[in-house]
């Protein structure tokens, strides 16, 4: 067990120490909620100073709540403090106390519910999800109406995802490629399963231009991220136990992950095991798990990955960089590849959090703070005049065409488009 400076015992469930806040406030003038609401307190006090009274235990915030988990506040501390780490377990205790919100469990189940309904055309869930009068029962039960909702993808592009993953785990699977450089593994996450599938399909498509034999383990799990910001610690903990498991056997086959969001690649790298540190067997992954755009990045670097027969383009590109992609500490490789197009020109908006936070600005009493949080971003890509939008994640994308009414894009959907890339 921890000791605090201050002498709280810190439990075992907390592998870090508040007293480790120097109480600077760089966090507070970095988190775009505490900017956009008076009723969210900010990193520094929900974060370690509550902390030291939770530690005590008191200190049931309401406040708690607020917290996006973007995690601007962990990329912004000079002291290394996990601030969103603090908060999100402090917010599943909040819960475990106030009980579980159906909105949640909603929420944090997207992914379930996803391969449950995979055999439903698009057309009837669509009609489902998005009609008015489902509209005002998901608001009722605590889901703003006025959200934008991802559609999801049709069947056949959903099918033609699942059909590749179930091929290419069938032994012996021989690849569309020579497969000179070994195996690689896609965790296309849940998003990419059921609403954008055409970004997991270029992400194969691309690996096996790399020469890579793509294959698409079944086993692997949603990340557990959305249970995480809606407190359902045991949840998350259960797909935490079933990833790590499958990123350990393909660890000890000596096969690399890539995963085209970066949410995922900061779960499945280092954030089960922030989270669940009391927990044996969740490892640091971040050698083995690589965000796509990184991962080509660094094969181009190598001269393992060319892009001198891409297709010039005559167009301006609006980028955005994710919150859990800078989270990551790997630049912006997105915006690296895209520049290497002949003709292409990708503006970078650096205009902060797009508000949408995952699912943050679904929830009610959320939406209105998310807008205020984009506004700067969505003005930035009306300036530009781009109309293509391009981010590495999905919710963002999401946000972006809501917000500022233009199409948006995977980095390596349209590097896919312009090397000729059809996918898996
Ligand atoms: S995770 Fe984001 S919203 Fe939460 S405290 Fe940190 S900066 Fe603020
Ligand atoms: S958490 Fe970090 S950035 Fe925030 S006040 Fe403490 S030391 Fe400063």
């Amino acid at each position: 067990m921890l000791q605090s400076n201050s002498g709280y015992a810190v439990s075992p469930h907390h592998r870090y120490n508040p007293d480790d806040c120097t109480a600077c406030a760089v966090c507070t003038v970095h988190c775009p909620v505490a900017e956009a609401t008076s009723a969210f307190r900010g990193p520094k006090q929900t974060g370690p100073a509550y902390e030291r009274f939770r530690l005590a235990g008191f200190g049931d915030d309401d406040s708690i709540t607020y917290c996006s988990n973007c995690k601007n506040c962990d990329i912004s501390c000079p002291s290394g403090v996990p601030v969103a780490v603090f908060n999100m377990l402090a917010r599943a205790a909040y819960r475990d106390k106030r009980g579980t919100v159906l909105r949640d469990l909603l929420i944090g189940h997207a992914g379930d519910i996803g391969r449950a309904l995979r055999r439903v055309p698009a057309c009837v869930l669509n009609f489902g999800m998005q009609n008015s009068l489902t509209r005002r029962l998901l608001d009722r039960i605590g889901l703003d109406r006025r959200a934008p909702l991802p559609a999801f993808a049709p069947l056949a592009e959903r099918d033609r995802l699942r059909q590749g993953s179930a091929a290419a785990a069938a032994p012996g699977r021989p690849s569309r490629a020579a497969a000179r450089r070994g195996k690689v593994a896609l965790f296309p996450g849940c998003f990419v399963n059921y609403y954008e599938p055409r970004v997991g399909s270029a992400v194969i498509g691309l690996l096996e231009k790399a020469g890579y034999n793509v294959i698409v383990p079944e086993s692997f799990v949603c990340c557990g991220l959305p249970m995480i910001t809606g407190g359902l610690m045991s949840a998350a903990l259960k797909r935490a136990r079933t990833n790590s498991r499958e990123l350990a056997r393909l660890t000890r086959l000596g096969i690399p992950v890539v995963t085209p969001c970066p949410s995922c690649a900061l779960m499945l790298r280092r954030e089960y095991r922030d989270l669940f540190p009391e927990e044996e067997g969740l490892a640091d992954n971040s050698a083995g798990v690589h965000e796509a755009c990184a991962f080509f990045s660094g094969l181009q670097d190598r001269r393992e990955f060319s892009l001198a027969d891409a297709r010039p383009v005559r167009a301006t590109l609006a980028y955005h960089a994710p919150c859990h992609l800078r989270a990551l500490g790997l630049g912006r490789p997105g915006i690296e590849l895209l520049q290497r197009i002949p003709g292409l020109r990708i503006e970078d908006m650096d205009a902060g959090c797009c508000g949408m936070s995952g699912s943050y600005e679904l929830k009610k009493g959320h939406y209105d703070i998310g807008m205020r949080i984009g506004a700067a971003l969505f003005e930035a890509v009306d300036k530009s005049g781009a109309k293509i939008a391009v981010s590495e994640c999905g919710t963002c994308r999401v946000q972006i065409a809501h917000g500022a009414g233009c199409a948006a894009a995977h980095p390596l959907t349209l590097l896919a488009e312009c090397l000729g890339v059809t996918g898996a």
